[in-house]
């Protein structure tokens, strides 16, 4: 073989090579498998290209283990899938493509290896390895692949402009695979994604956030970033992200550039952490400053609130490109509202009730929170970098006490809205949650103790200047 395969996997070959003898048909492996094998990545499943019917092979192949796996047949796109030994498996017969402008779904009729190979998006996912007697394990590399891959360059087969024209998702998987693999995307390839930008309108949401989904995901994702902005894509698909680049000057008084300092934090954040939604959050974080920009003399710039001003836009972005609104949105949009917390605290002197908050606030996520902030640390300056990171760690220390002491990352005041309803006998309303929010201040600044008879007394002095009373003694 001309690839480096486990055993277990030149077994499950061996077995594809023999059902497709007996079909007569010639096999190959072909695409990402091959591809990260090379590289030497990690590789979770193989695609299988046939010159014949890719589900009859799926079928053949199928028989040959013991149990035999369900086949799983996806008859518009004339494609199979097994599992086999936990290795997924997929099948399909080799085929030539012709596009429609308006469509990115091709009409497909069957064809050779090599105009299977011609379909494939770049050079490098389009090598094939073969499974047939005459020259098992041999790599066929018609377009130089391998060269490619040497050099670190992602590069069409065919004239860019088609590819893109024909398929515009294959713009953003050019650039999610550079930002992968870290490889540089070929001139003209470069060029053609400029020049057809536009045609991403064609594609759905769902599919260009999958694939900025992997860019985040991925080591050093600044390099995605970097090239959506410098191709025009991320105009298209995220222009509020556009708005943070390019800094101002006014009297000889600049800013920082806002869209490289967030790259900057999404790197940092992603050598600490691989969850999304924190890796999300370093994203929007400074969402809000352009919005909220402004010039003021003998100040210079400021974007005052901007937190709360980014906090607000996360809804809409979420619902935009599609990502879930569900608890991962409110986690980055809470994020995105405490991200200059701690800042502030470690400015001041930092008393127990404004630890209290910030625990209280932000809960369970407060690590996450001090990882931002810390990853938000972009400076040049040695000396204030020293310094930052020192504030945030007495910040830590501080928490670390406070919550030791007063267990708030999971606290809940000792009367719930539920019971302020119940006792007042009134529906959901302003009131509730004026009642709520006074006795959680007053126990997070230390004026009253933190138990149920403290809050209660509290609560009715409240309720009188309302103008409430208690339809029910405690409960
Ligand atoms: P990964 O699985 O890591 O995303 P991959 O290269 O295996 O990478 P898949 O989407 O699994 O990507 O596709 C498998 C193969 O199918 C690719 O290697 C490529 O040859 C081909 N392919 C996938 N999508 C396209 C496309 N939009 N245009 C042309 N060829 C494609
Ligand atoms: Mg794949």
């Amino acid at each position: 073989m001309d690839i480096n395969c486990t055993e277990k996997e030149l077994f499950i070959f061996k077995k594809i090579a023999h059902a497709a003898e007996e079909l007569g048909m010639d096999t190959y492996l072909i695409g990402g498998f091959v591809r990260d094998k090379i590289i030497g990545r990690d590789t979770k499943d193989a695609d299988v290209v046939c010159v014949g019917d890719g589900i009859q092979l799926a079928k053949e192949v199928a028989k040959r283990f013991n149990p035999v796996p369900p086949v799983s047949v996806f008859k518009t796109y004339g494609t199979a899938h097994i599992k086999a030994d936990d290795f997924d498996l997929e099948f399909v017969g080799a085929r030539k493509e012709s596009y429609k402008y308006h469509s990115r779904n091709p009409e497909v009729t069957p064809g050779t290896l090599e105009n299977d190979q011609l379909r494939r998006d770049f050079t490098i996912n389009a090598l094939a390895i073969s499974l047939n007697k005459s020259d098992y394990g041999k790599l066929v590399d018609p377009f130089g692949g391998l060269h490619d891959i040497e050099k670190k360059i992602i590069r069409t087969p065919l004239d860019p402009l088609q590819t893109f024209s024909d398929d515009p998702l294959r713009m953003m998987r050019a650039i999610r695979f550079a930002t992968q693999l870290d490889f540089s995307i070929e001139e003209k390839t470069l060029q053609a994604i400029k020049d057809n930008a536009y045609r991403l309108s064609i594609i759905s949401q769902e599919r260009i956030t999958d694939e900025l989904n992997k860019i985040i995901a991925s080591q050093k994702p600044s390099i995605g970033f970097d090239l959506l902005y410098q191709t025009g894509l991320l105009h298209i698909i995220f222009p509020q992200m556009v708005d943070l680049a390019g800094a101002e000057y006014k009297d000889g008084v600049g800013h920082k550039d806002n869209f490289y300092h967030t790259l900057q934090v999404i790197d940092n954040i992603s050598e600490r952490t691989n969850d999304p939604w924190i890796r999300w959050a370093a994203v929007l974080h400074d969402i809000g400053k352009p919005v909220t920009k402004k010039f003021e003399e003998g100040h210079g710039w400021t974007f005052h609130g901007h937190e709360v001003v980014g906090g607000k836009m996360v809804p809409k972005i979420f619902s935009k490109l599609k990502l879930p609104l569900n608890e991962k949105m409110r986690l980055v949009k809470k994020l995105v509202e405490l991200h200059l917390r701690p800042i502030s605290l470690s400015q001041e002197d930092i008393t127990d009730s404004a630890i209290r908050r910030i625990l209280f606030d932000a809960g369970e996520d407060f690590d996450a929170l001090m990882m931002l902030c810390e990853a938000d640390i972009t400076s040049k300056n040695k000396y204030k970098v020293k310094k930052y990171i020192e504030n945030f760690r007495l910040v830590r220390q501080r928490c670390e006490e406070v919550e030791e002491k007063d267990r708030i990352r999971a606290w809940q005041p000792p009367i719930s809205g539920e019971m302020i309803m119940e006792i007042f006998g009134i529906p959901p309303s302003k009131p509730v949650g004026i009642l709520k929010n006074a006795i959680k201040e007053a126990i997070l600044d230390g004026e009253i103790d933190n138990n149920y008879d403290a809050a209660y007394d509290l609560m009715l002095q409240k309720a009188k200047q309302l103008g409430l009373a208690p339809k029910k003694s405690k409960i």
